[in-house]
């Protein structure tokens, strides 16, 4: 089939990347021109493993095209993806100044019959507004809504072995469209979900609240064990062998961030109010994480008291998330924030997401290639992102950089006694604070 993907970014370009590996030739249109120049040049804007070399293969094949000429992008497309942003608006809803740009600029530009699927995660009711707004072009333009699913850090492996497929389509022969499409993906019986755009929709905002959701819940546990005395690994192993409660997305940590889930979150609580039924579990959800945010900043505090400024701190992990190097709403930004304003020096070392980092707070930080090098003369550590070489590291080596001995470990890589035995004091997060030659002291 014949594709264009419109805004090619981290799903319009994994998107269109996976369209073109199995045979589709595919368009990627973006109005940033650098990002175009880059992906035409080989290099890719962002970090996704295993992209760079989908995106090589289909170019080199002839299959994947990238334009800012949307025109000439759109012009051989049976189907047109629009994947641009949706950020959250100062009230909460979401924008989407930039999905109505696009399809007023398709009902200008369709120079035959199309079909436009909606991939941006957008409120219920927007397929029918960009269906009106579509309908002023000189040829019939239907309207599909098929939200993403995909991980960043996953995210090609998600595309081409996606859970499910779901689409919202007003007439059957769409749906048809898009199951032909999807079909070389979906052989393992995993089911294509044909339902109304409205569903779709809300399946989407469903699906984050839920995740969302066990997220705040296990953090709230995280922090009533660490006061109680509890330890919420031992919980989390006693309630997840409940086959009704199972153990993914149950990991207690420093909040959730990224460009999905704290957006998503508000623009459902913006939708509910909306329509006068206040979404109650989703309030709670989005303040939990708020203060998650700041959990680590307060140990910190806590531990140094009035000599926290004059400390130097080394942070490991900047990302969002580990194998991204997306940091929009990433809970190691509030902790910088937090630090930075009470005077901390601070050593930074991500493995992808340091340039998306220097990019906001240029020499205010001080940027390390290796995570050893931003523990020298540290006086204590802070983790953040759990990327996978963070699990095991050399407690030996850490001694003899660090000033002091201290780690915050925001995400819990550690069993309690193993940074102790090599002389380190070591909070996390919903466990009791080790000590070296000490039992744990709450
Ligand atoms: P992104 O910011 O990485 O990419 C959006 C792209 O659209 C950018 O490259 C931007 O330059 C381009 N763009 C903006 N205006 C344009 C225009 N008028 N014409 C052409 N291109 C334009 O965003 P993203 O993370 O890929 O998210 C896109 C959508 O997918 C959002 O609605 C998001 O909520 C949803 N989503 C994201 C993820 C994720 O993990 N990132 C997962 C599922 C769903």
């Amino acid at each position: 089939m014949k594709l264009a993907v419109v805004g090619t970014g981290y799903v319009g370009l994994v998107t269109g990347a996976c369209f073109a590996e199995s045979g589709n030739e595919v368009w990627c249109i973006d109005k940033d021109a650098r990002k175009v120049e880059m992906l035409e040049g080989g290099r890719l804007p962002i970090y996704e493993p295993g992209l760079l070399e989908v995106v090589a293969r289909n170019r080199r094949e002839g299959r994947l095209h990238f334009t800012t000429d949307l025109p000439r992008g759109i012009a051989p497309a049976q189907i047109v993806f629009i994947a641009v942003g949706t950020p959250q608006s100062a009230d909460g809803s979401a924008d989407l100044s930039t999905v109505w740009a696009v399809a007023d600029a398709l009902a200008a530009h369709a120079n035959g019959p199309k079909i436009v699927v909606v991939k941006s995660t957008v409120p219920v009711g927007t397929n029918r507004k960009a269906a009106e707004r579509l309908a002023r072009a000189k040829f019939p333009l239907d309207v599909a809504s098929n939200p993403e699913f995909l991980k960043e850090g996953a995210a090609v492996e998600d595309c081409t072995r996606p859970d499910r497929v779901v689409v919202g389509v007003r007439r059957p022969e769409v749906a048809a469209v898009l199951q032909e499409l999807y079909a070389p993906y979906l052989r393992t019986e995993r089911p294509f979900l044909v339902m109304s755009p409205e569903s779709a929709e809300m399946t989407k905002y469903a699906a984050n609240a839920m995740l969302a959701t066990k997220i705040s819940f296990i953090n709230e546990m995280a922090n009533l064990c660490e006061r109680l005395g509890a330890d919420v690994n031992d919980v989390r192993r006693g309630i997840g062998h409940d086959a009704r409660i199972g153990f993914p997305f149950l990991f207690p940590g420093v909040g959730y961030g990224g460009s999905c889930f704290p957006k998503d979150i508000r623009a459902l609580i913006h939708l509910a109010n909306e329509v006068g039924l206040p979404a109650h579990v989703m309030e709670a959800v989005d303040r939990v994480n708020d203060r998650q945010k700041q959990v680590l900043a307060d140990k910190i505090r806590a531990h140094y008291g009035a000599a926290l400024g004059e400390k130097t701190l080394a942070v490991w992990g900047l990302a969002f998330k580990p194998r991204t190097d997306d940091v929009r709403e990433a809970p190691a930004l509030a902790l910088v924030e937090a630090l930075l304003a009470e005077g901390v020096r601070l050593r930074v070392h991500d493995p992808e997401a340091t340039g998306n980092v220097r990019a906001l707070y240029g020499d205010r930080l001080t940027y390390c290639d290796r995570p050893y090098g931003a523990l020298e003369g540290a006086d204590g550590l802070a983790i953040v992102t759990e990327w996978q070489e963070f699990r095991n590291p050399d407690f030996e080596v850490m001694r003899r950089l660090m000033r002091e001995r201290v780690v915050f470990d925001g995400r819990n890589l550690y069993e309690t006694k193993t940074p102790a035995a090599h002389g380190f004091v070591y909070h996390s997060i919903g466990r009791k604070t080790s000590r070296p030659g000490a039992e744990g002291d709450g």
